[in-house]
């Protein structure tokens, strides 16, 4: 098996049993992504000296038996990430030339087990959108037909980790963006309940919704990575202080029992048939191994994209009134006053996704109309959010499709926002709620990976990692490969 094949999991045995070191791990990484990122558009940055510096003290870390858990395997973040030393771009222009001072809390703690960062990843602009088309840095291709889009906003991330270019990677989201991406690349991603990972050093988008989480290949990896990401952490003031949970010890239990709710708002009528086939099919399974299936109503999730476009920007318009050309970011050249460097420097920075939402969040908080509309989102959140306290006195796990759609083709939707904002449908509420939530590949159709979508209670990230991973020891989805990324 060529190491690009092996999980995360097997890659960290591999390191520390001496069966290879990791820097072969990591120039193998790094040579596919020579090879095969040209055609991806994954990375915005590759580290490759630092990668091969990491690796070497993780090498030597482990002859003198010292080293953290996840001691010299590689990873890729997202470029949201703060990176000491290291260009943070968000993948804006905006922070073109944004050397960070210091690392997030995730970057920092993941460092600490000992992973070595393969480089960072394209996304969507500060995380806004569900393509990847809105990057600075130009467009992120599907390993699985280079003529779709990974999905978005973390679109770099699940591209490289389904293509093999980096066994796991981090990413973020808000309303979606963890799980879509994987959805529509075929790899398994997972958000934490908010306030399990720390935000600090992590660019701010709406900062009520926002929480990183890890992408791999198995929901066994993204356990042993999300293991290594949390934690309370002072810097955040949203990040919780509670005793941390060990996602890995019951990743084998049996799911005898489990109830799993399926709301029908989750299959509506317009719902692509065979999207919900293989959905039905990915549940069918679990319920061989003993869950037991109910059907549910989630009435408000109906309300969550309209609510989540109210919240979300509003949130965007203030944590982005920072980059003004003299705090932070990109500044115009030869401004001619001060209202001129402002007024350009924001212009210039920022792409047309990003200013409508600073135009619509600013709108909805202004005066005379915060009421009608901010307040107003606040509260059906409110009723979202009852909605699946409800139904978690009844059920286990609530699940369904991540995605309404398979992966859709580049520019398909790049001039219909509206369009696009409903490709988040399934998993906003999610985001609304606060709830832990991840997509796991389910099967395929024409080629094109199919995510299915498992919602759990608050802190029950070791149930839905589970009842995934009982499901992956069941199925071979999640071990299938882009053609092009078999050989080195
Ligand atoms: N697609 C959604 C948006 O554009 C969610 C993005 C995210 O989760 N970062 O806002």
């Amino acid at each position: 098996m060529s190491l690009h094949d092996k999980s995360l999991t097997q890659l960290r045995d591999g390191i520390q049993q001496g069966d290879f070191s990791s820097r072969e791990v990591t120039e193998h990484f790094l040579a596919r992504i020579k090879k095969h990122d040209a055609q991806l558009n994954s990375f915005i940055s590759v580290t490759e000296e630092r990668a091969l510096q990491q690796a070497d003290a993780a090498d030597q870390a482990r002859q003198k038996n010292q080293g953290g858990v996840l001691n010299g395997v590689p990873i890729a973040h997202k470029d949201i990430f703060c990176t000491r030393g290291i260009r943070t771009s968000c993948a804006s222009r905006m922070l073109d030339n944004f050397i960070s001072p210091y690392d997030a809390t995730v970057v920092d703690k993941l460092g600490n087990a000992g992973i070595v960062t393969l480089g960072k990843t394209n996304m969507d602009e500060f995380a806004m959108g569900s393509s990847n088309e809105t990057s600075f840095y130009g467009p992120v291709k599907n390993p699985w037909d280079l003529e779709r889009v990974p999905g978005g906003s973390s679109g770099g991330s699940a591209a490289a980790v389904a293509a093999r270019l980096a066994p796991a990677a981090t990413g973020t989201d808000t309303g979606g963006s963890i799980r879509q991406p994987a959805a529509l690349c075929g790899i398994t991603g997972l958000k934490p309940t908010y306030g399990t990972v720390s935000r600090w050093g992590m660019i701010a988008f709406a900062s009520s919704l926002d929480q990183a989480g890890p992408m791999a290949r198995s929901a066994e990896d993204c356990a042993l990575l999300l293991q290594n990401m949390v934690g309370h952490d002072e810097k955040d003031s949203t990040c919780l202080n509670r005793a941390v949970d060990n996602y890995l010890s019951d990743l084998d239990n049996d799911i005898n029992g489990l109830t799993i709710g399926l709301p029908e708002e989750f299959f509506p009528a317009d719902l692509n048939g065979n999207i919900a086939d293989v959905t039905r099919k990915a549940i069918a399974e679990l319920e061989k191994q003993g869950a037991k299936v109910v059907s549910i109503s989630l009435p408000s999730v109906k309300l969550s994209v309209p609510t989540y476009y109210v919240i979300a920007p509003a949130e965007a318009s203030s944590n982005l009134s920072r980059f003004d050309g003299v705090r932070y970011g990109y500044r115009c050249e030869d401004p001619s006053d001060l209202m001129d460097l402002y007024k350009r420097s924001r212009s210039e920075g920022f792409g047309d996704e990003v200013k409508r939402r600073i135009l619509v969040g600013t709108y909805a908080l202004s005066h005379g109309y915060y009421d009608a509309y901010y307040l107003k989102a606040q509260k059906v959140r409110r009723l979202i959010r009852d909605d699946f306290a409800r139904a978690f006195e009844k059920v286990d796990v609530i699940a369904g499709p991540t995605s309404p759609e398979l992966a859709f083709g580049l520019g398909a939707k790049k001039d219909d926002p509206i369009t696009m904002y409903m490709a988040d449908v399934f998993t906003i509420a999610v985001n609304l709620a606060g709830l832990p939530a991840l997509s796991m590949p389910g099967g395929f159709i024409d080629g094109l990976p199919v995510g299915v979508q498992l919602i759990g209670n608050y802190f029950r990230e070791g149930q839905i990692l589970n009842a995934a991973h009982r499901f992956q020891l069941a199925t071979d989805w999640h071990t299938q490969a882009p053609t092009f990324a078999g050989d080195i």
